[in-house]
């Protein structure tokens, strides 16, 4: 780590790698540094949806197009059942208004195509959507910013900065000193721990996930499903995730967390009531109250402190989204939706 860097990247999840990525190949002098392992954080917690129709009502999520273009990953498609007959006649619609992204499948039909899946009210097929793993799509993008001539560095964490005109200094926790035209912060829950940053508007949901056996002789591969929470396959293994806990003491798995997942995927797949639990983990995704959009721009008050947080469930989609013109960012800032905007939590009275 010598010399001066365009960009100083803290934080190697998916934020942090897209960035690295799209600023490398851009030809910026990029360094980025995690305080652990690469993909350490909510970036590492495996097998993950990448669903094109996620809200409530199948709607399509923003821009996921152009998202599903950049990532460029072969689909399988994926299975969204209703709970509703509401729920059901919002998924028609937005399948009859996307045919690109979804097929209704009537219950009747549905339960002779697939026999695992209980889908009383329907379900839509999915087209374009897939599962991919956090980890190795997060370290493959860092791998490509690396050929692309970017620093990578793990075990050395950003423990403060401080701005002058024509440069920021970036303080490492190995004692080094480093500078830059400017940082970028994508530490994900961690940055509520920086005085600089505690205060933005983030609000971070504990997620649990477990990982189930498949008992011999069943079916040998089923399609993502993405209904109360996810079931995805991972060959002699099943995925189950992921609660949404937005209080909590504990930080590590925890028996209720275990069982409101077993309840919710036995809606979908009675059988998972037979199998066994072989692993329990759990992560935390930071998301922005009242926006669905991640949280990306300057600092308040600074004009070389960036940050880009704020993923929520749709890390994959969202880092692509961003993280590729981050280099268009950089050079305009006007260009970041206004919905993005870095903001500062209000008091509450
Ligand atoms: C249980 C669960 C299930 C999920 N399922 C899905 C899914 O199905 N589909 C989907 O798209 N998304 C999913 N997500 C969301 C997705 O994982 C996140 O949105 C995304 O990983 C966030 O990436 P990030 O880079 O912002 O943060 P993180 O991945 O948390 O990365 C932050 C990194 O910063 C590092 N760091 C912290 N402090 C410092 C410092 N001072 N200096 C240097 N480095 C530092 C950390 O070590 C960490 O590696 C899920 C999340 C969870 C928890």
């Amino acid at each position: 780590m010598k010399g001066h860097y365009d960009t100083v990247i803290a934080g190697g999840g998916l934020a942090g790698a897209s960035s690295a990525k799209a600023l490398s190949i851009a030809g910026q002098k990029v360094c980025l540094l995690d305080k652990g392992l690469f993909a350490s954080g909510a970036s590492g917690s495996g097998l993950a949806l990448v669903s094109p129709m996620m809200s409530r009502k199948g709607r399509p999520v923003w821009n996921v197009r152009e998202a599903l273009d950049i990532l460029g990953f072969e689909d399988t498609g994926l299975l969204r059942p209703a709970n509703s007959l509401e729920q059901a006649a919002y998924f028609e619609e937005s399948s009859l208004q996307n045919p690109d992204l979804g097929t209704w499948i009537s219950s009747g039909e549905a339960a002779g195509t697939f026999p695992y899946l209980l889908a009383p009210f329907g379900l839509v097929l999915v087209h374009r959507g897939y599962a991919i793993d956090l980890a190795t799509t997060t370290k493959s993008w860092i791998d490509e910013a690396v050929d692309s001539g970017c620093e990578a560095i793990e075990n050395v964490s950003v423990v403060s900065w401080s701005e002058r005109r024509d440069h920021v200094v970036v303080i490492l926790s190995n004692g080094d000193e480093i500078q830059a035209s400017r940082l970028l912060l994508t530490m994900g829950p961690e940055l509520a721990d920086h005085p600089e940053t505690r205060d933005l508007n983030l609000h971070p949901i504990k997620g649990q996930r477990i990982r189930l056996k498949k008992p011999l002789g069943w079916y040998p591969s089923i399609l993502p499903i993405s209904g109360a929470g996810f079931i995805l396959d991972e060959g002699a293994t099943l995925s189950i995730g992921a609660t949404f806990e937005h209080d909590w003491t504990e930080s590590g798995p925890t028996a209720a967390g275990r069982l409101e997942l077993l309840d919710q995927a036995a809606e979908m797949i009675p059988d998972i009531r037979q199998m066994e639990v072989v692993e329990h983990i759990s992560g935390i995704r930071v998301t922005v109250p009242g926006t669905r959009m991640p949280m990306l721009g300057l600092l308040p008050n600074h004009i070389r402190t960036w940050v880009f947080t704020g993923l929520g469930s749709k890390g994959v989609l969202m880092a692509a989204l961003f993280g590729t013109k981050m280099p268009d960012f950089f050079n305009d800032i006007t260009r970041i939706p206004s919905s993005c905007r870095v903001a500062i939590r209000t008091a509450k009275v």
